[in-house]
């Protein structure tokens, strides 16, 4: 395994020249665009990886799916769902514009700034802090790594650059949908994009929701099997931006990619995916990680379709 990942890395090698760095948060845009890594989790326990798998990058939209899972252990499904939706698109088949409806939950993915804001409202703690720490504690426990921490120049740089977050979350407010102070919320946001893991913790991530709720530490059951089945089945249709329609084709397993060029595939049963690249496509993600991913993809049939 670790001479195909070898031998598919040098091939898409190239294209980590054809991406461009995300420069809305000035931070992003100081990674070095020739990284490329990959890290593989089997369901056996054994592992395989090639290139920089060690590097560490901001987990940016990557964290949406520990988000989600969170608040559904805090809360429940119907809870969770009562705030946020989980269709692709949230407009009806004839719609022409959602903006001049009223905002409704199922207008709401969690896979997008919009959702992931309400989702940090509904995290269990008596402040904002413990809120924060709590959700450290799960991506440290399912990634199996205490080391996990923020990247605090990451998190200033987006806290200083956020207006567009800001927008989202009055919104939200303006709707009763967040109850809780904006500034509050979004600072738990920032703060949660900006979490530093590297290739491995995320295939250690995806190694859980591939294994269904159980860790590679012992295979012990962090979340239920219900959850897993919620957030993979979500991270299917919605997990790689307005791309998930031909990474579906393409690739064809439950994966999330954030602006931080990581992204992390599940393959239910057998295995959890890391991959770290920081030239994104226009839609925001690693475009040397999805080539990469395709071949992996064709090589190991790990379509699910
Ligand atoms: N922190 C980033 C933002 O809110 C996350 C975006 C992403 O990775 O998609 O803009």
């Amino acid at each position: 395994m670790e001479e195909l990942l070898e031998q598919l890395l040098e091939e898409c090698r190239s294209y980590t020249q054809n991406g461009h760095l995300a420069s809305y948060i000035p931070e992003l845009a100081k990674a070095d665009p020739n990284d490329f890594g990959v890290y593989i989790l089997n369901s056996d326990g054994k592992h395989a990886c090639a290139g920089d798998f060690g590097k560490c990058f901001t987990i940016q939209s990557i964290i949406k799916p520990i988000l989600l899972l969170l608040a559904l252990m805090d809360n429940g499904v119907d809870a969770v769902r009562s705030r946020v939706g989980v269709e692709a698109t949230g407009k009806p088949f004839d719609a022409i514009n959602v903006t001049d409806q009223s905002l409704l939950s199922d207008h709401i993915n969690p896979m997008v700034n919009m959702g992931a804001i309400a989702l940090c409202n509904l995290v269990k703690g008596n402040d904002y802090n413990e809120k924060f720490n709590r959700l450290l504690s799960l991506t440290r426990t399912l990634a199996c790594n205490p080391k996990i921490d923020i990247n605090e120049s990451v998190y200033h740089s987006e806290k200083q650059t956020g207006n567009k977050n800001r927008a989202l979350a009055y919104m939200l407010k303006s709707y009763g949908m967040i109850t809780d102070e904006v500034e509050d919320v979004l600072d738990l946001y920032f703060k949660a994009c900006s979490i530093s893991v590297n290739s491995k913790d995320l295939a250690y991530i995806g190694f859980a929701l591939s294994n269904r709720g159980k860790i590679a530490d012992g295979y012990k059951r962090i979340f239920s099997y219900d959850y897993a089945h919620y957030v993979n089945a979500i991270l299917m249709t919605c997990g790689m931006y307005d791309g998930s329609g031909d990474f579906a084709i393409n690739v064809g397993v439950p994966a999330k990619s954030g602006v931080g060029g990581g992204i992390m595939a599940i393959v239910p049963t057998r295995m959890g995916i890391g991959i770290y690249s920081p030239g994104l496509d226009d839609k925001g993600n690693s475009v040397a990680g999805i080539k990469l991913l395709e071949r992996l993809s064709n090589a190991l049939f790990l379509s699910i379709f």
